[in-house]
């Protein structure tokens, strides 16, 4: 542990050591898991130094943790090394070639500011203390989604430090098959160490916010969701929202992001805006970073939570009447059904031409609970999985970053359809020994 210690520039955390509780605890706090130790790298050095030592010690337990945000807790764990990206943090723009390389410990919001600061933007997702790391890696999908494609259609290269302790650089010319499986592949091949992203002129001001309904209206939002999505324009990403917080009141609605010119958006919005007196209506011109900040406080899954996800193609109405029949709020908790929508510039990509192979998708169904940390989770946790029981017959496969960890081997497996070949091809050359295993894990069959 001390030839470990003296050969790191960044630290080494035991139980006993002060930043060791903050490392381990990741956003959802149910996940309360003790690492034998955690390393902090300060760079690539530290890093190959320690994945080093994580395989020389009989392919130690190896948690990545980036913005801690994994919804099955992957990114901590018993006994095991922890990295934790957290002093890995770097973003730096290019505004004449319109790229940007973003450090693999990274935040979201990092990226956004920075790049934002030049009208230039890429796909990232929602809440802006994501991280980079495990957001891209899965595909990442976001506001800007359908407009620019997934954040993975936006990379040029990545660099990965590998199960053997060799940085290796990836993109369309160089070890190709590494940068196909990292898009999408999740964790599965090493740590990536720098993404570097293709960027998009975009004004700063977007129309943005949310429009809400009252349950009752539930219907009418859903149809409208399963008419209106495949035809709206791409520069229009809406989020659709079954809301009951403790107490109430429950609404169905839109979170709206309208990234066009300006002109068109009245005509994007009219559908939506036609479906009748909102309870609440907060869209309007705003900044693009301070709409990506907006859910940051008020996620709900920033309590304790459980989610369930599965990609839906359509919304058929067997799928309507089993959200409208089973939603319901409860006094304790607070109970969402999110659909992300996907759609747009990210369906106008084969399914094999990254890793992510879901390009069919109308949206990602999202049902969760959350309650107050420390309350007895079994009733929530149960009645989320009873809801799931009846949407889940409508889903096709779902989003390996949204994996609830219950999964079994198989289905994460197959949820990588026509690309498992080739994904376990990538991994037994650059992890036979599943050395990178906490995550939708592909089985190396060497
Ligand atoms: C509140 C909230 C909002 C979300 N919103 C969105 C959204 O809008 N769009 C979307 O696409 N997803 C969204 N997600 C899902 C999100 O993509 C995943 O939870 C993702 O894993 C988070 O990345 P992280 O780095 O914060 O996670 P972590 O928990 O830190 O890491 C998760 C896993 O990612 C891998 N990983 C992390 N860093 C690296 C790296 N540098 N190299 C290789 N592998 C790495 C590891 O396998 C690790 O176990 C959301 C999740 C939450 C909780």
């Amino acid at each position: 542990m001390a030839d470990l210690k003296s050969r790191l520039h960044g630290r080494l955390l035991l139980a006993e050591d002060e930043g060791y509780t903050q490392a381990r605890r990741i956003l959802n706090p149910s996940f309360d898991k003790y690492p034998a130790l955690v390393v902090q790298p300060t760079g690539v050095a530290d890093l190959q130094t320690a994945v080093s030592f994580a395989r020389e010690n009989d392919g130690l337990l190896v948690a990545v943790k980036c913005g801690g945000h994994s919804h099955s807790g992957k990114s901590t764990c018993d006994r095991g090394m922890q990295i934790d990206l957290s002093l890995f943090r770097d973003v730096r723009v290019d505004p004449y070639a319109r790229t940007g390389r973003v450090t693999g410990g990274s935040l979201l919001g990092q990226l956004d500011h920075e790049a934002m600061a030049h009208e230039l933007v890429v796909t990232m997702g929602t809440v802006s203390h994501t991280g980079v790391g495990g957001l891209v890696t899965g595909g990442g999908f976001g506001r800007l989604g359908r407009h620019f494609g997934l954040a993975i259609d936006n990379l040029l290269s990545v660099d990965v430090v590998t199960a053997d302790g060799e940085l290796v650089h990836a993109s369309p010319t160089e070890n190709p098959d590494l940068f196909w499986g990292v898009r999408g592949g999740g964790g599965n091949f090493g740590i990536v160490t720098s993404f570097e992203f293709r960027l998009h002129p975009m004004k700063r001001q977007v129309l943005g916010g949310q429009i809400m309904f009252p349950i009752s209206k539930a219907r009418d939002v859903l149809n409208l969701y399963g008419e209106y999505s495949p035809e709206q324009p791409d520069e229009l990403q809406l989020d659709l929202v079954m809301i009951a917080p403790p107490g109430g009141p429950e609404m169905a609605g839109f979170g709206v992001c309208y990234s066009g010119e300006a002109n068109k958006a009245d005509a994007a919005l009219a559908p939506v805006l036609g479906l009748g007196t909102p309870m609440m209506n907060s869209i309007g011109a705003m900044d693009y970073v301070a709409l990506q900040r907006s859910g940051d406080t008020d996620d709900p899954r920033a309590v304790a939570g459980y989610m369930k996800s599965g990609f839906v193609t359509e919304m058929p109405k067997g799928l309507v009447d089993a959200l409208v029949e089973n939603f319901e709020g409860h006094p304790d908790r607070t109970t969402i059904c999110v659909f992300q929508q996907s759609g747009g510039k990210i369906a106008r990509v084969s399914p094999d031409a990254t890793a992510f192979a879901q390009r069919d998708a109308m949206a990602n169904m999202l049902p969760s609970v959350g309650w107050a940390f420390g309350s007895n989770p079994d009733p929530h946790i149960a009645w989320c999985r009873e809801f799931w029981t009846h949407l889940e017959p409508f889903t096709h496969g779902f989003y390996a970053n949204d994996d609830d960890g219950e999964a079994s081997a198989e289905n994460v497996a197959s949820n990588y359809q026509v690309n498992l070949e080739r994904l376990t091809d990538v991994k037994n050359r650059y992890d036979p020994k599943n050395l990178f295993r906490l995550n939708a894990n592909i089985v190396p069959t060497v």
